[in-house]
């Protein structure tokens, strides 16, 4: 069963006023699922051709078919290449003050498709390309407000 992120991370007020709340950086990227967390995508019906995030149209220029199918991505993954940011992205990137570099790496997902995602490590420069990688949800950086905002990274 999918939760929607608003679901995963209720906006409600039973907490006292300073509780944490988790919010997702976008909705409809990623969920929380019972078998973990997962990448919202979709796929050709026709082709199979996976997309994330999800995709209207097929972009396969051998298939003229365009009725796409939600699928899910995750958790595994393989380490293809990275870079790693060692100065602020510009805005309207989000990150915690002091900034401290992180790695962005490309993911080939056993499903057939490469996804761009943060890496959660505290050793950006022992990264090694090949590695096996699982997908997690964590923090990007707080929203001014005492919350957190959560993205899909790999670790
Ligand atoms: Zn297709």
């Amino acid at each position: 069963m999918l939760l929607a992120a608003s679901e995963l991370y209720p906006r409600s007020e039973e907490h006292s006023m300073s509780a944490t709340k988790r919010i997702p950086v976008a909705e409809g990227l990623f969920a929380e699922t019972a078998d973990g967390p997962r990448l919202l995508g979709s796929k050709c019906a026709t082709c199979k051709t996976p997309y994330f995030p999800k995709s209207p149209v097929c972009h396969n220029p051998d298939c003229r078919e365009t009725k796409m199918e939600d699928s899910t991505f995750g958790p595994r993954g393989t380490l293809w290449s990275y870079s790693i940011q060692y100065y602020p992205p510009p805005p309207p990137a989000k990150y915690d003050e002091p900034y401290t570099p992180y790695a962005l790496g490309l993911i080939d997902l056993p499903e057939g498709l490469r996804v761009l995602a943060r890496i959660s490590t505290d050793d950006p420069e022992g990264l090694k390309v090949g590695a096996e990688v699982e997908l997690v949800l964590e923090r990007l950086s707080g929203d001014g407000d005492g919350n957190e905002v959560i993205i899909w990274m790999f670790r």
